[in-house]
């Protein structure tokens, strides 16, 4: 079928963009959405495999309910992603559709996203934004759920599922467009979602996987790729595809794992590079070793000028942007990532290998990834019109495990996807939230609320109502919800913990320390954000430990509570203190390079954390100002402070646009201390910051914060 013959009238304008991209001829499975009734508005499902195609199919019901006066939201499982959706639809723009993209603080209701046709957000958010009462939630007409199968996911699944019930709820004639990957279970989602089910297996560029052991790659189709002897086993495979024009994309199960191996590819790698590609990936080496001294930095840079790298979540997102793009400009030829990391990694690539298909898991240990999850990275291999055929290659150190490769993944089927919701912690915020935001007012109500999850499709005729209300108990008793009249209502307190989108455990915490005799200074604050649910806390070595330890004996006054004596409770004590004082030595403006060799981090693991830790001191400075607490003054200044990384004295100087926590230390230190006083000497000024910087932030002074008066003088005479 062709696209324009598809049944409904889209505009040229926007067949046009399609015929640019290459897009006439409908691919099967986007054929049998539309079949399926995509074009009138019935709920879909499509189960079929990466590069099939689901994007247009989203795109084309988005389209399609814009161009009947409705909007639409595209929910993404990462944030990494919602950039990459949002650049994509914002193609449309030439058909008069507008895009917007929802990244901000959870406890807004973004009011100005409700201007455009499409939105983009996290699930998460989306979910912030009906707990904030978001006006233009009620406008949507169309909804896209992309990669639904994360519901199996223990961390990211509830939320999606709750937020998906809400819009259920809320929008009883919302056109809701599930994507999904290939999963044994697809028409219980489906009848979840009340959906219409498309499932495939088609592909538009052939896949062959195969298990590679000694020199040799067996394919499930009974081929065999003997491969030169002698070479590592990746180095020999990316060499093989390489030489023929193609890319390859490596799992590794750990980061040094993935970095060692990137390192041992370049020499491969590097004798492959053409003149143009030896010019261009110096280019990136140098920009990224311009960013940063730190080692990582340094080892990435030194991969990528011989045309291989490294990626995963200890790298900056600047860094991974430039591997993502290097890689698909085909300059970069071989990328190591971690398997955290693949489903947020959009990079097809001719060849994908798969060396590490075990990961840590906290709970069990090293545990084999799940066959869905290695169909998810075999499926990016072969570029479509770019690669004449994918392959996937899992590789084997002995025959026993070769068998139980070909078994397990090659020929294996995807597991079930199965709802996470019923445990305790995961209710705790979300029925608070169903109170707060009045979905529920009783604990019947709340049961009744829970029929439209996938939890209750799987589980039919078991009661949720013993958890529940063991959950609402709890919620009481830290005084979050009261009962007035036989009614459940929320009071102030979970009010605002519901809209500041925290743990109601964190906020317990929060209060109980705003409540506490004890006179807080910032390690107190800054150690209860690092004792929350919500905070992923540091691992701490056996090294480290005395360390830690002594630092908890000389500052054992300033926490809000005693350190515990049961082993695991100390063990976690510990991690929350080795946490905190990461984040104050941050805020104590110790350089960045020197945090991530002194607790060996990457940069984007410090980038994460602080911004954790950023929110849940929002929610503290929030709370505190709710309970008129002494701590609220310090709250709001550590606030700042972990936002910028700064001492407090800088906070008026990094307000500013292009001043960042190395510059503010700069002019301070040089006599400067206010917005003020720079515009009064902006030749010093421009010797100290550079002129250029200098210029930018004299010529209109822009304030990032509020609060900060513009200078009286312009800087005319540069
Ligand atoms: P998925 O989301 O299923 O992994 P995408 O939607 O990203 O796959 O599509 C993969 C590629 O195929 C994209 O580059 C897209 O532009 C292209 N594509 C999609 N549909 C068609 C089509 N009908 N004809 C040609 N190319 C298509």
């Amino acid at each position: 079928m062709r696209i324009a013959e598809c049944g409904y009238a889209f505009p040229e304008a926007l067949l046009e963009i399609y015929r640019s991209r290459g897009i006439v001829e409908l691919y099967p499975p986007q054929e049998e959405a539309i079949n399926a009734g995509l074009l009138e508005g019935k709920n879909l499902l499509a189960a079929i495999p990466t590069a099939s195609g689901k994007t247009l199919i989203a795109e084309l019901a988005m389209v399609r309910s814009i161009l009947e006066g409705g909007k639409a939201l595209y929910i993404v499982p990462l944030r990494a992603l919602a950039a990459e959706k949002h650049a994509e639809f914002s193609k449309l723009s030439s058909v008069g559709i507008s895009v917007g993209i929802s990244t901000g603080d959870f406890d807004v209701r973004d009011e100005g996203l409700g201007e455009h046709d499409i939105i983009v957000a996290t699930c998460e958010k989306v979910d912030s934004l009906i707990r904030n009462g978001a006006s233009w939630i009620g406008e949507l007409t169309c909804v896209v759920l992309d990669e639904v199968h994360l519901i199996d996911s223990p961390t990211r699944g509830p939320t999606l599922e709750m937020t998906v019930a809400k819009l259920k709820a809320m929008l009883p004639h919302l056109q809701i467009v599930a994507l999904s990957a290939t999963v044994a279970n697809p028409e219980e989602v489906a009848r979840w979602l009340d959906a219409n089910l498309v499932v495939s297996d088609w592909r538009p560029v052939l896949l062959r996987e195969g298990v590679f052991l000694d020199g040799v790659v067996e394919f499930s189709d009974g081929t065999m790729r003997q491969l030169k002897g002698g070479a590592e086993p990746i180095s020999s495979l990316v060499e093989s595809t390489v030489s023929e024009g193609g890319q390859c994309l490596v799992f590794e199960s750990t980061r040094q794992n993935a970095e060692s191996c990137a390192k041992r590819v370049a020499s491969t790698t590097q004798r492959t590079l053409s003149e143009e590609d030896e010019q261009a990936v110096g280019e990136m080496a140098d920009q990224i070793e311009s960013t940063s001294d730190v080692l990582l930095v340094r080892k990435l840079a030194a991969c990528v000028r011989r045309g291989a790298a490294f990626h995963h979540a200890g790298l900056d997102a600047q860094h991974r942007a430039i591997v993502e793009r290097g890689f698909r400009s085909g300059h970069i030829k071989c990328v190591v990532s971690t398997p955290t990391l693949a489903f947020g990694l959009n990079l097809p690539a001719r060849m994908v290998i798969i060396r590490g298909y075990r990961r840590y898991d906290p709970a069990y240990g090293s545990i084999p990834i799940p066959v869905l999850e290695y169909k998810q990275m075999a499926g990016r291999a072969g570029r479509p019109f770019l690669d004449p055929y994918g392959e996937a290659v899992l590789v084997a150190k002995s025959q026993d495990e070769a068998a139980y490769l070909m078994e397990t993944y090659v020929r294996g089927e995807p597991e079930r996807i199965t709802s996470k919701l019923a445990s305790e912690s995961v209710l705790r915020s979300h029925i608070l939230s169903l109170i707060a935001s009045g979905f529920a007012k009783s604990l019947d109500g709340v049961v009744e609320f829970m029929r439209g999850t996938l939890y209750m499709c799987q589980q039919e005729g078991f009661s949720l109502s013993f958890v529940i209300s063991s959950v609402i108990g709890v919620l009481e008793q830290m005084g979050m919800l009261t009962e007035e009249s036989g009614v459940l209502v929320a009071t102030p307190l979970g009010e605002k913990v519901s809209r500041l989108y925290i743990d109601p455990l964190s906020a317990h915490r929060m209060v109980r320390c705003l409540m506490s005799s004890i006179e807080p200074t910032p390690l107190t604050l800054v150690h209860v954000l690092c004792s929350t649910p919500d905070m992923r806390t540091l691992y701490v070595r056996s090294s480290e430990f005395d360390d830690v330890e002594a630092y908890i004996e000389e500052h054992a006054h300033e926490f809000y509570r005693i350190p515990p004596m049961e082993s695991g409770e100390y063990d976690a004590f510990v991690r929350e203190v080795k946490t905190a004082r990461v984040l104050l030595e941050w805020m104590d403006e110790v350089p960045e390079d020197a945090l991530c060799s002194r607790y060996r981090m990457g940069p984007g693991d410090i980038r994460a954390l602080v911004e954790t830790a950023r929110w849940l001191a929002h929610a503290l400075t929030e709370l505190a100002r709710l309970l008129h607490a002494d701590a609220h003054g310090l709250a709001s200044v550590i606030e700042k402070r972990m936002q910028y990384g700064v001492r407090q004295e800088l906070l008026p100087l990094v307000r500013l646009k292009g001043i960042g926590r190395v510059r503010a230390r700069r002019l301070y230190d040089a006599g400067y201390r206010t917005p003020d006083a720079l515009a009064h000497n902006p030749e010093e000024v421009a010797r100290i910051i550079g002129e250029r910087t200098a210029k930018k932030l004299l010529l209109g002074i822009d304030v990032k914060g509020e609060g900060v008066q513009p200078p009286q003088r312009k800087l005319g005479e540069f």
